[in-house]
C-alpha cells in the first residue's frame, strides 16, 4: 500500500479530536493525585524539570513558542519570566478559548493559583507573590495562535521572524497526535523549523501509551514511545541532546485517563 492509500485509511486529527472537551481533560490530568503539590506527584515534577531547564542554561530571549498548549497554563510558568513574548499555540478553538478566557476575563475551568504558588517557591520567591506571576504571564502571552504540527509551516509565517523563537516548549503534543512513530519524528522536524540555530527545545511527553482521554468516551490514540525513539528523533531532527529525566508512574497515579507508564523531559539544543 503507497503512503498516499494509507493516509486514506488513517482518521485525521481533526476527526479523532472532535468532542474534546476543555473542561474534562483538565480534571483528569491537573487536579490530584497527578497535580498533588504536596508530594512528587507528575505535575510538580515537570515544573520542577522546567524551572531547572530554564535556569541551569540560564534559557532566555526575545520569544518563546508553546506547541499544543491544549488548555492548560502551566508550561509557561517559569519561561514567562525569561522572555519578552510568549506565544501559545493550539489546533482546536475550544483550547484557545479556554486560555483566551483566563488571559481576557482571570476565569479558567481549573484554579491555576496552587500552580503559580508552586513556581513561585522554586523560584524563591515567596506564594505569596504568585498573582504578580499571573500578571507578568498575561503580560507577555502575545498571541493564542492555531497550529497543526504536520504541516512544514505548522503556524502562520507571519508571527515570527524568519529567524524563529528563541525557545521552544512543548507537553504531551507531539505523540498525542501523531499516527505513528515517522510521524512523530515529522512533527518535530516541522516544529523545529519555528525555532532559532542554537535554540533550545523543552519537550515533556508520555512514554508507553496507546490512548488518552480527551473526554468522557473519547479515546484518543497516541504512539507509545520508548526513552531510544525520543533520543532517534532528536537526533535526526539535528538536535544536540542535552538532558533526558523519566518519571516513572507510581500506581495511584494510574487513574484510568490513558495507559502512560513515564513521562520524559528533555532539554535539547538545535544544531
Ligand atoms: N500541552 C497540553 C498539556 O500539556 O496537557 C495539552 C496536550 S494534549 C494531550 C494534546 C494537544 O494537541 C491538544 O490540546 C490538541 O488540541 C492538540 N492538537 C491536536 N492536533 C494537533 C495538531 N495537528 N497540531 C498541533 N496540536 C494539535
Amino acid at each position: 500500500m503507497d503512503q498516499l492509500e494509507q493516509n486514506k485509511n488513517v482518521p485525521s486529527t481533526e476527526a479523532l479530536y472532535q468532542g474534546f472537551d476543555p473542561v474534562a481533560y483538565l480534571q483528569y490530568n491537573y487536579t490530584p493525585p497527578r497535580a498533588d503539590f504536596e508530594r512528587r506527584s507528575i505535575v510538580p515534577w515537570k515544573l520542577s524539570c522546567l524551572h531547572k531547564a530554564f535556569v541551569d542554561d540560564d534559557i532566555r530571549g526575545d520569544i518563546l513558542v508553546d506547541v499544543g498548549s491544549g488548555p492548560t497554563l502551566y508550561q509557561t510558568m517559569s519561561g514567562c519570566e525569561r522572555f519578552d513574548r510568549v506565544i501559545l499555540s493550539d489546533f482546536l478553538e475550544v483550547n484557545r478559548k479556554e486560555l483566551q478566557c483566563w488571559l481576557q476575563e482571570g476565569k479558567s475551568s481549573i484554579d491555576w493559583a496552587p500552580y503559580f504558588k508552586y513556581v513561585c517557591e522554586l523560584e524563591g520567591r515567596s506564594p505569596s507573590e504568585w498573582e504578580e506571576k499571573a500578571t507578568r504571564l498575561r503580560s507577555v502571552v502575545s498571541d493564542v495562535v492555531p497550529i497543526d504540527v504536520h504541516q512544514s509551516s505548522p503556524i502562520s509565517p507571519d508571527l515570527l521572524a524568519s529567524s524563529g523563537a528563541d525557545c521552544l516548549v512543548s507537553s504531551f503534543c507531539l505523540e498525542s497526535v501523531s499516527n505513528d512513530f515517522p510521524a512523530f519524528t515529522r512533527a518535530m522536524q516541522n516544529i523545529s523549523r519555528l525555532l532559532k540555530k542554537g535554540g533550545y527545545l523543552l519537550l515533556i511527553g508520555a512514554l508507553g501509551e496507546s490512548f488518552y482521554m480527551g473526554a468522557a468516551g473519547l479515546y484518543i490514540p497516541v504512539v507509545p514511545l520508548e526513552e531510544s525513539q525520543v533520543c532517534s528523533s532528536l537526533k535526526e531532527c539535528g538536535y544536540e541532546l542535552l538532558q533526558l529525566c523519566i518519571y516513572h508512574l507510581p500506581p495511584d497515579m494510574k487513574v484510568g485517563v490513558d495507559d502512560v507508564t513515564g513521562v520524559f523531559f528533555v532539554k535539547a539544543k538545535k544544531a
